[in-house]
């Protein structure tokens, strides 16, 4: 379990001063001066050496992603882009660090920003996260008046500007290339890559767009050093991360906890454990809804980060834990998602546009048992058709969750279906 020394989210609860003076009690905004002036190189060696991953998802090395963008400049300004667009169902742990830790994130911009050569940095927060746009612009605009950011921000010389703008409900802006568009006014489309942001990202200049909680810790790595993050979780899983359990716990939480927890270590510390024990655990979905579900009787010992969520058949994804319990209805629940995917799909490739629609009609009927069992291949011969045909991700987010019950949970597809026949026909 982690040490209380070893936390980076000091405030994650709000129950201590959320403003500048509090975030430089708790040691933030600590020697940012000194960081800066040993170079970028070394902080994106630093970053690399930390083994930091990206914790919005895709689980990219941080410090390698910094090292992509241009090293000198062309005469095109680069950008640093935040993507604070926390909308996957189960995923809340960002807006702990926007709403009471802000500091960090607004740091972690200036220091990330300098190491990628970029003067400005946009933050893009989800539209319904309005508490949570008030905290952070707060922190910002005392940021400017202390002068840590502004023109030559906290003495390093360095001038760096930060801008908040909010979206408007898309999870699709989510994706870092759709974020981008709507950052720019359009609608909110991924776009094709290559071109890399890194190549040629918010209004065609060099962008690396990364996760709130990706940057929210690079001051503290900096300040306490690559060695001692590394030195928590294990090998290529490194640092501590923030998990975000709902569902059937006693005590759904967000909690800061060193990476290679067990899922059993993690319920039991910190959720007061599965409601009506570990034998009414049904399933688990590790990593946020896009994230394949894990049978509950596989998940007691599951270590929760990349590779041991890998092993599972699973993700580690945004580290939101939904837990289920014997109650749950699994196809339900699954088709409830694939609703969500069918409405947030942005329509403009076709297996996603109309795959996405496809699948939730499927499933409306796999809820009722109104199918018959041939089509639940069918079904997951479709969701194979969609997986990894699309322009973004959110048609292999649509597919995984499907595959996932039908792999998992096919005996209680089929045996709903032969439940609505036997009905049927002594109904006749
Ligand atoms: Fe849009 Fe779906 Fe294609 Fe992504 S996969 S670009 S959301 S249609």
């Amino acid at each position: 379990m982690l040490k209380d020394e070893d936390r980076i989210f000091t405030n994650l609860y709000g129950m201590h001063d959320r403003t500048l003076a509090g975030a430089q009690a708790r040691g933030h905004w600590d020697g940012t001066a000194a960081i800066i002036k040993k170079g970028r190189d070394w902080i994106v060696d630093e970053m690399k050496a930390s083994g930091l991953r990206g914790r919005g998802g895709a689980g990219f090395p941080t410090g390698l992603k910094w090292s992509f963008m241009p090293k000198e400049s062309d005469g095109r300004p680069a950008y640093l882009v935040v993507n604070a667009d926390e909308s996957e169902p189960g995923t809340c742990k960002d807006r702990e660090i926007m709403r009471h830790d802000p500091h960090t994130l607004v740091e972690g911009c200036l220091i990330a920003s300098f190491a990628m050569g970029a003067h400005a940095c946009y933050i893009y927060i989800r539209g319904e996260y309005i508490r949570e746009r008030e905290a952070l612009q707060a922190a910002i605009d005392e940021a400017y008046a202390a002068g840590l950011v502004g023109k030559n921000a906290a003495k390093s010389g360095w001038d760096f500007d930060i801008y908040l703008t909010h979206g408007a409900g898309a999870y699709i802006c989510g994706e870092e290339t759709a974020l981008l568009e709507s950052l720019e006014g359009k609608k909110g489309m991924p776009r094709m890559k290559p071109p890399f942001p890194a190549g040629a990202g918010l209004y065609g200049c060099p962008t690396t767009v990364n996760n709130v909680e990706s940057i929210a810790v690079v001051p503290t790595i900096l300040r306490r050093g690559a060695g001692w993050f590394s030195g928590l979780g294990r090998a290529n899983n490194a640092g501590t991360k923030l998990f975000a359990i709902s569902g059937h716990v006693n005590n759904p939480c967000v909690v800061e906890e060193e990476m290679g927890i067990t899922f059993e270590e993690l319920i039991e510390k910190h959720c007061g454990g599965i409601k009506g024990g570990w034998d009414n655990l049904k399933a688990v979905i590790p990593g946020g809804s896009s994230v394949p579900n894990v049978r509950g009787d596989d998940m007691r010992d599951a270590i929760m980060d990349f590779d041991g969520l890998k092993e599972k058949g699973s993700s580690l994804g945004t580290a939101a834990v939904i837990v289920m319990d014997q109650s749950t209805d699994m196809i339900k629940a699954i088709w409830r998602l694939s609703k969500f995917y069918k409405h947030e799909s942005c329509g403009q490739c076709t297996p996603c546009r109309e795959g996405t629609g496809w699948m939730m009609r499927v499933m409306e009927r796999l809820v009722k048992g109104d199918a018959s069992v041939e089509e639940i291949d069918m079904l997951f011969d479709v969701t194979k058709q969609v997986e990894g045909h699309t322009i973004c991700a959110l048609g292999d987010a649509a597919a995984w969750p499907i595959q996932a019950l039908i792999r998992n949970f096919r005996d209680e597809i089929e045996d709903r279906i032969k439940h609505k026949r036997i009905a049927g026909i002594a109904a006749e």
